[in-house]
C-alpha cells in the first residue's frame, strides 16, 4: 500500500503519494490556508480523497513541518513560519481528517530520515545531516533511528556555539553555528570581504544571494571564494564538535546554502578534520545531500511507514 506524504511550509504545502520504497506516484502543491492546522488537514485530506480514487487508501500518512515539534507525541510546538499554528496536536488533527495512521515531525528531522533510507546516508547505521539556508538545521540517526531526546527536540546543531559571544543568533544567543553561517551572515561577509578585495564583482552588495556569490566563485572572484571558504571553515568546527560527539558515518550537507558544492565542502573537510582528536575519526564521509527539496516529504513518508 502507498502512503500519502506531505510537507507543511508557511507558503505552501507540498504533499504526495509515496510508494513503499520511496517512489513518488503523484505530487501537488497547496497553498497553505489561513485558518491554522484544522483548515491545513481539510486541505489536505480533500486532496488525498480525490486520489484515493485512482490510486486506494493509503496505509498512513507522514506529516513533514517547520518548528519545534515533539515527534513522538505529533505536537507542534511552535513555528516561525506557521503563525497561529502554536500548541497544535498535528498528530490528533490530521489522523482525524484523514482517517489513517500519521506519524509527524519536524521538517528537518524527515528530511534527514528521508537521506538516510533512500539518499546520502545509504548504508550507514550512524548518520546526521545539516541543512544550510536562512537557518542552519540538523538531525540524527543513531543505529538506525531517528534520535529524538528527551523532550524531542534533538539536533539543533545550527544553535551550538561556536565563538561565544560571537555574532547574535536568531535565537537569542551569540556566536551559533548559524549565527556565523546562515544565509545572511554569508552574504554579509561577502560584501565586507570585496570591500577590501580590488575588482571584485560583488562589491555591489546590497540583496546579495549565496547564490550570486556561486556564481561569482565560478568565475573566479577571490572574494566570493573566500566568503565560501570562510564558511566552509567554521561549518568544519561544528562538523568535528558532531563528529567528537556522535562519531557519524557519514554527515550529509544540504539546504541553498550547499549548493555552493565543494567551494563550501572542501575547506569545511579540511577545517573539520584539523580539529579532530584522531585520524581515525576522520574517515567520517562529508557528502552532499541527495533529494533536494522533495527530502521533507519523502522523509516523512518513510517516517509514517517505519512507526507504522
Ligand atoms: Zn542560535
Amino acid at each position: 500500500m502507498n502512503i500519502l506524504g506531505v510537507d507543511i511550509g508557511g507558503t505552501n504545502v507540498k504533499l504526495g503519494i509515496v510508494t513503499e520504497k520511496g517512489g513518488i506516484i503523484e505530487h501537488g502543491l497547496l497553498p497553505t490556508p489561513a485558518g491554522g492546522p484544522e483548515a491545513a488537514a481539510a486541505k489536505v485530506a480533500e486532496w488525498y480523497g480525490g486520489r484515493r480514487k485512482h490510486h486506494g487508501d493509503a496505509r498512513a500518512a507522514g506529516i513533514a513541518c517547520a518548528g519545534l515539534i515533539d515527534g513522538v507525541r505529533g505536537f507542534l510546538y511552535t513555528s516561525p513560519n506557521l503563525p497561529g499554528w502554536d500548541n497544535a496536536p498535528l498528530g490528533e488533527i490530521f489522523g482525524r481528517r484523514l482517517g489513517i495512521p500519521v506519524a509527524v515531525d519536524n521538517d528537518v528531522n524527515c528530511a534527514v530520515w528521508g537521506e538516510y533510507v533512500m539518499g546520502a546516508g545509504r548504508g550507514t547505521r550512524h548518520f546526521v545531516a545539516v541543512t544550510l539556508g536562512t537557518g542552519v538545521g540538523g538531525g540524527i540517526v543513531i543505529d538506525g533511528r531517528l534520535y529524538h531526546g528527551a523532550q524531542g527536540l534533538a539536533g539543533e546543531i545550527g544553535h551550538h556555539v561556536i565563538i561565544e559571544g560571537g555574532p547574535p543568533c536568531s535565537c537569542g544567543g551569540r556566536g551559533c553555528l548559524e549565527a556565523l553561517i546562515g544565509s545572511a551572515s554569508i552574504a554579509a561577509r561577502a560584501v565586507e570581504t570585496a570591500a577590501r578585495t580590488p575588482g571584485s564583482r560583488l562589491a555591489l552588495g546590497a540583496g546579495l544571494t549565496v547564490r550570486e556569490i556561486h556564481e561569482a566563485a565560478l568565475l573566479g572572484d577571490a572574494a566570493a571564494v573566500e566568503t565560501l571558504a570562510e564558511t566552509g571553515r567554521l561549518l568544519g568546527i561544528g562538523l568535528a564538535n558532531v563528529v567528537h560527539i556522535l562519531n557519524p558515518e557519514a554527515i550529509a550537507v544540504g539546504g541553498g546554502v550547499a549548493g555552493a558544492g565543494d567551494f563550501i565542502l572542501e575547506p569545511a573537510r579540511k577545517s573539520m578534520k584539523e580539529h579532530l582528536i584522531g585520524d581515525i575519526l576522520s574517515a567520517v564521509r562529508i557528502v552532499p545531500a541527495e533529494l533536494g527539496n522533495m527530502a521533507s516529504f519523502l522523509g516523512a513518508s518513510m517516517l509514517a511507514l517505519e512507526k507504522q
